[in-house]
């Protein structure tokens, strides 16, 4: 008699009762149903995580947990509470059907069944449950999923694991109120309608649109990358806004646009707040961008996430506006007085802030090492890493991230709203945040100090302010003490010692007159191929005059030729050493070793003098010599440089590897070049380089992500001559 049963229904039993599960499976062995079998209420509790079933039939035999227990267990949980429960037994007492009823179960079933009961029962439980449940999650008005439906997905679709990525996008319709306001209230819903039906169009492609509320509506893309969604919107975007509405006016029409924001599971967020947050931000940029686009999260979006927050939900501010240039170039943060400005026109009683103070220090022999350039990106990285690790420490609390002027010290500060303040609390959150901060940080070869302390909060005396919280610095700890520095150092050496001859680097400076060529020699045939390492800059610092450069040029011919070593010709531009020159000889080098051409390799830290000694060139026609950019960090500036010159190589710096997620949209731009991840190969640059995710960017976006066999391969053009010269 019950009919509009079309699709397949996921039955779960638990029990180890052999006989009702036969019964069961016989009564349901129709297609129509899937059958999964568990014995234990742990066994089920752990499937229904990733498998939501229709229904579930649960045996009292069960012996890990009580029935009754696991069915309110079901019933509580957000996500499984509207499947029904049946509990079967063979207790046919009517202390067990109330034990069922007061548990919230949908019905109890007396053992041995009656195939008849057990067939009506389950499958009236199915209809209403489908009833009521599209019921129960449908917009009204659009037809949609209901903003407690998508939580509900989308909290399934990330914790069920089953696809690598999920992205989700926010859209809110712009200047919506101006056409209810203008046309009417009838007039916006069909405008509502008609963008929920565009939505509706990616159900069949397995994508869920849902309305959030009001004029917002959401998307779930499930093992969908943010780019890809982005395009994906973006249709929909040019779609909509080219629909003419009509109005109650003849032949009078308009046209609406929408704004939206992506982010993307796990790498812009790892639980659903975060990932929202995160989608609104991106959102809010679309709409202070001037509307009528699509924007993925960035993390540049989030450095003030809580500050944002904290002035929207506490209105404390009005007609806030932080010049957005105000802020620390390195670690993008605003700086201290900015803020403190800021808090001190709130109208929110504030009574103190709990101030901590992170101070980044370089380990350093590494500084040396490694220059001052890499130490900075450290700090953008950790930087980076703050806001997210108080998030997680302090989800509940307000904070407000800063970056203090000097020294790379980036200060927290947590505003005490009246009687609030808990110093002990506070004491002990700031160490379990730090020692965090800190264990992130190691591989960036720094240690973590920090200060903490309470200050009164003056009002109208920012500079008192100021004052106390800089006197909290007197009190610098390191955390722990990570960094041995020698061991690190001697671990350093070994592990380059192992992959490469390290001595012969160390010394070439000493060595430079008396075996030069020796040392030349392994340097050409081991490391010029990548161009770029610190041996390089060391040798190419040692190049100090016309006459040196000259020789070494000689000296490089003559190897190449006497010992037919194929060497990709990658060599440095010495900045000491005028531009002319260099190409003029390297120009002659490849005439009597009759080479194709050499790469002249910039490092991106003198990429500006480079350019303007090349804007200053009499001739501008370089061939055979090209030229490439090496230790790129691809930030807006350098961005803006490489698109002044011709280029024939990039190859990324050890920091934007690392942290590619952040930075891809800002690689693809530039990804008409040839783009070349370096060092890769080097395990103490880069420990565990590439995560699953860093990798399938780089597969995404076609660099090559091994630079040393890949630029061989690229460049591979000399087959040594063998005439003397
Ligand atoms: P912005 O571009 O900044 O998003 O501007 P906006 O005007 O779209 O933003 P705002 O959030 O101020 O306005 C949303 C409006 O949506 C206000 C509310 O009256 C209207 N609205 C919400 N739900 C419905 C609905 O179901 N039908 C109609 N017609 N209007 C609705
Ligand atoms: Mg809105
Ligand atoms: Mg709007």
């Amino acid at each position: 008699m019950i009919t509009k049963l079309e699709k397949n229904y996921q039955i779960f039993i638990v029990s180890k009762d052999e006989e009702a599960i036969s019964a069961i499976t016989r009564v349901f062995s129709d297609p129509l149903y899937t059958i999964t079998l568990t014995k234990t209420g742990m066994e089920v509790l752990s499937l229904v995580s990733y498998k939501l079933p229709h229904i579930m039939l649960i045996g009292t035999d069960i012996s890990d947990i009580n029935a009754f227990e696991l069915v309110s267990l079901i019933k509580k949980n957000s996500i499984t509470r509207y499947v029904p429960c049946i509990v079967f037994g063979h207790n046919n007492e009517i202390q067990d059907r109330i034990s069922a009823i007061d548990s919230g179960a949908d019905g109890y079933l007396p053992l041995p069944f009656k195939i008849e009961e057990l067939h009506s029962l389950v499958h009236a439980k199915l209809i209403q449950h489908d009833e009521l449940y599209l019921l129960s999650v449908t917009d009204d008005l659009t037809g949609l999923f209901t903003r407690k439906e998508f939580f509900r997905r989308f909290s399934f679709e990330i914790e069920s694991n089953i696809h690598s990525c999920v992205s989700i996008a926010i859209i809110d319709i712009d200047h919506f109120k101006n056409i209810n306001d203008t046309y009417g209230h009838p007039v916006g819903d069909i405008v509502l309608i008609q963008l929920a039906n565009m939505l509706k169009s990616l159900q069949t492609e397995n994508y869920t649109p849902a309305r959030f509320g009001g004029e917002e509506f959401v998307v779930i893309f499930p093992g969908v990358v943010a780019t890809e969604a982005k395009k994906i919107i973006d249709r929909i975007r040019l779609q909509f806004s080219s629909i003419n509405f009509k109005t109650n006016t003849p032949d009078k029409t308009f046209s609406v646009s929408f704004s939206a924001g992506i982010s993307e599971y796990p790498s812009m967020g790892t639980n659903l707040s975060e990932l929202l947050s995160r989608a609104d931000q991106a959102l809010y940029a679309a709409k202070t961008d001037g509307r009528n686009r699509v924007y993925t999260f960035s993390p540049i979006m989030s450095r003030n996430d809580k500050f944002w927050e904290y002035i929207k939900t506490n209105k404390i501010i009005k007609n806030i506006f932080i010049d957005p240039f105000l802020h620390e170039p390195i670690t993008g943060y605003h700086y201290l007085p900015v803020v403190l400005e800021n808090l001190l026109s709130s109208e929110t009683s504030i009574d103190s802030i709990g101030v901590l103070i992170i101070k980044v220090v370089p380990l350093v022999d590494f500084y040396r090492y490694r220059g001052y350039k890499n130490f900075e990106y450290d700090i953008e990285n950790i930087a980076l890493l703050i806001p997210k690790i108080c998030e997680i420490h302090f989800p509940y609390e307000r904070y407000v991230t800063v970056a203090d002027l000097y020294d790379y010290e980036i200060a927290i500060l947590f505003p005490f709203p009246s009687s609030k303040t808990n110093i002990s609390e506070f004491t002990k959150l700031c160490k379990e945040l730090v020692l965090d901060i800190s264990l992130q940080s190691i591989h960036h070869h720094v240690e973590i100090h920090y200060a903490q302390g309470v200050v009164p909060f003056h009002r109208h005396l920012a500079r008192k302010i100021l004052q106390e919280i800089k006197s909290i610095k007197a009190s610098f700890l390191p955390l722990l003490s990570l960094a041995n520095e020698a061991e690190i150092i001697s671990s350093f050496s070994r592990a380059i010692n192992e992959k490469k001859d390290i001595t012969d680097y160390i010394f070439l400076l000493p060595v430079y007159n008396t075996s030069f060529e020796r040392s030349l020699y392994h340097v050409l045939s081991k490391q010029l191929v990548s161009a770029k390492n610190f041996f390089d800059i060391m040798m190419k610092n040692a190049i100090t005059s016309q006459k040196h450069y000259t020789y070494f040029i000689e000296s490089l011919a003559h190897i190449v030729a006497t010992h037919n070593v194929q060497i990709p010709l990658l060599i440095n531009w010495v900045p000491a050493i005028d531009l002319a020159l260099q190409i003029h000889t390297l120009q002659k080098l490849c005439n009597t070793l009759s080479l194709p051409k050499i790469v002249l390799a910039i490092d991106e830290i003198e990429l500006h003098s480079f350019i303007s000694q090349y804007e200053g060139l009499a001739v501008k026609n370089t061939t055979p010599i090209e030229f490439s950019v090496s230790n790129c960090y691809i930030g807006s500036n350098v961005l803006q440089s490489l698109s002044t010159i011709e280029f024939s190589m990039v190859t990324l710096s050890e920091h934007m590897i690392r942290n590619l997620h952040y930075f891809k949209d800002r690689i693809k731009i530039i990804n008409g070049l040839r783009l070349f991840c370096d060092q890769i190969n080097l395990p103490l640059y880069a420990p565990n380089i590439l995560k699953d995710e860093e990798y399938r960017i780089i597969k995404d976006i076609n660099i090559a992500y091994s630079s040393g066999p890949y630029i061989e391969q690229q460049y591979a053009l000399i087959a040594a001559p063998s005439k003397t010269i």
